[in-house]
């Protein structure tokens, strides 16, 4: 096994865990960075069109924390927001700084991309923090999958994961900064990064922390459903001249708005739209249609991506569908970005706490440039205090090790078999995720889902890991399956609509019930769910440090 130590760990090369590392080796700490792929790129980071949403000249804090706070429609955590409002404006220029080209827009700013340029924003965002990471004395290990997070003595010591090679890895670090992002992949539809299975979500649980609100899953209503091209999202904004039909050539967009300008529309009730389609496409197909898009258009982003394509946008409708895009819902964090495990910070898509039940455009990449500087200045200044009143590193002791490596065995023991490959597993998860737990949910199909997951997660018990890739799905499949039983459940428990939560049978938002944040932990190895109402959580974050405020 491969053992190595470092004063700082960023689990995730996204935008979170880039700034993260980049912050702490800003602070003259040993920092290393893993990825389960090349670092920066398999990130949703990579994929981002690039809006920030931050107050600047024409838009102010205090615009920007009431249009956070009615998109969270009450359940976003208050204090947390405040800081992350306050801020923005620094981490956007501590961006420009590290020279990601940021312009100014109506509500923030966005990614500045050459004219005519077809790049992805994300990747133009990318691209000048990867240069610096170049500069940096950053130890990069990219293909490391983290598999579990190292407990001694109830703080975190560190991480154990694979290499894509096989071999086991064994890092020792005084704080662990987890970024590991989202999880929109473990749907059958999504627009996210196929590796971005909710592995952040799933190494908390496991580590005994709290997560809250996994059910609030956002949606984005046009994701490419062309059978033989990868589904990615059709990025915004949309030209005025497209269409939206279904099989019998009914105009769709007339039941949002049939007058005003679409595009707006489509933006301000991105939510809505995504549980129409869902209805719509459960009838039959769906079409977007851009064939009367005039010729000019398509020189300018975003159609000059898709022109870039062989699939012929131009001259005929395709299929497109709702699919999953971000998860609201995660890890429980103070404003220092610290999670009740000492040692262990958060920060991006894996965190809680700023969107409630609905996150406003633009904040989630706004929130990792202001998080990230926090996690990794908050974990530099833990790691410090850690060689101050400890001294110099002390290796693992033989005790540990032999605990790993016995992990490690465990992790690679020949399973009494199965016939089913991970891969369709995995493919029935996704399509059960999809079914059961997309934007539009109901009692009956939460709770054939949890039956149907239950008889799932036994086969996943019995998956051979007969080569090196079924070693890594299997895991992705305990993941998913994890995250999935809890998003069913807690789906099942909460009996209203609010944000992107819709329950056909409960259509309305329920103030009276159901102000309140859904706690997930697992305890003797079962996960467990319990409510906090606002109030309770408001009172115990004002106390000094973040208390498990979880009953
Ligand atoms: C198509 C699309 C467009 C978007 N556009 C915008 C936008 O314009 N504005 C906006 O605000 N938001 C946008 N979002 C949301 C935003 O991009 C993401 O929320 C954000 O980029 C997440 O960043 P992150 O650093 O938290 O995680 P990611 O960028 O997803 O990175 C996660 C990292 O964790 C690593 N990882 C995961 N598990 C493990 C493991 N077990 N071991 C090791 N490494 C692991 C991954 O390899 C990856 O490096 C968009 C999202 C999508 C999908």
């Amino acid at each position: 096994m491969e053992e190595l130590s470092t004063d700082i760990l960023v689990i995730g090369s996204g935008l979170a865990g880039l700034l993260s590392a980049l912050k702490a080796e800003r602070a003259g700490l040993r920092v290393l960075l893993v990825g389960k792929f090349a670092i920066g790129m398999g990130t949703n980071t990579s994929l981002a069109n690039g809006v920030f949403t931050a107050a600047n000249s024409r838009f102010s804090e205090e615009a920007h924390l009431r249009a956070t706070l009615e998109s969270g429609r009450g359940l976003n955590q208050v204090n947390l927001v405040k800081v992350f409002i306050e801020k923005a404006p620094d981490a956007i220029k501590e961006l420009r700084d590290y020279g990601v080209p940021l312009l100014g827009r109506d509500t923030g700013f966005t990614v500045d991309r050459p004219k005519g340029s077809s790049q992805l924003p994300g990747v133009l965002l990318i691209r000048p923090l990867i240069e610096r990471l170049r500069d940096s004395s950053i130890k990069l290990l990219p293909g490391l999958v983290i598999f579990d997070l190292v407990i001694e003595e109830g703080e975190v010591r560190g991480a154990f994961g694979f290499f894509r090679d096989g071999k086991p890895c064994l890092i020792q670090s005084r704080a662990v900064i987890l970024s590991a992002g989202g999880a929109g992949a473990i749907y059958r539809r999504n627009d996210n990064q196929r590796s971005i299975l909710g592995d952040g979500y799933a190494l908390a649980l496991r580590a005994g922390l709290s997560l809250f609100d996994l059910e609030f899953v956002q949606f984005s209503p046009f994701v490419l459903g062309e059978p033989r091209l990868s589904s990615f999202l059709l990025y915004p904004p949309y030209p005025k001249d497209f269409r939206l039909f279904n099989e019998k050539g009914e105009d769709l967009l007339e039941k949002l708005n049939p007058r005003g300008d679409s595009s707006r529309a489509i933006l301000t009730q991105w939510d809505r739209l995504s549980v129409v389609l869902y209805d719509a496409c459960q009838d039959g197909d769906v079409f977007f249609d851009l064939t009367q898009v005039p010729e000019g258009a398509w020189e300018d982003y975003p159609l000059n991506f898709l022109k870039k394509s062989k699939f012929p946008f131009r001259d005929r409708p395709f299929l497109v569908s709702p699919a999953a895009h971000f998860f609201m819902g995660g890890v429980e964090l103070d404003e220092k970005a610290a999670t009740s495990l000492p040692g262990l910070f958060a920060a991006g898509e894996v965190a809680w706490g700023i969107h409630g039940a609905n996150r406003l455009g633009g904040n989630a990449l706004a929130e990792c440039a202001v998080f990230g500087a926090i996690g990794g200045q908050s974990a530099a200044e833990y790691a410090r205090q850690k060689e101050r009143t400890q001294g110099p590193f002390r290796p693992f002791s033989e005790n540990v090790i032999k605990k790993w490596d016995r992990k490690v065995r465990s992790y690679l023991r020949k399973r009494r078999g199965t016939f089913d490959q991970p891969r369709d597993i995995l493919k029935e998860l996704k399509n059960l995720a999809w079914r059961c737990t997309g934007p539009v949910r109901e009692e009956g199909s939460l709770k054939e889902g949890l039956d149907r997951l239950a008889s799932i997660r036994r086969r996943i018990e019995e998956v051979y890991p007969a080569t090196l890739g079924d070693l890594f799905k299997r895991r992705d499949l305990e993941n998913g399956a994890l995250l999935l039983k809890a998003i069913l459940e807690g789906s099942l428990l909460r009996r209203e609509s609010r944000g992107t939560f819709f329950r056909k049978d409960f259509p309305d938002q329920d103030d009276q019930n159901w102000l309140k944040n859904t706690c997930y932990h697992i305890e003797k190895g079962e996960l467990r769910i319990t409510h906090t109402e606002k109030t309770q959580i408001s009172k115990s974050l004002s106390a000094p440090g973040l208390q498990r405020v979880a009953k």
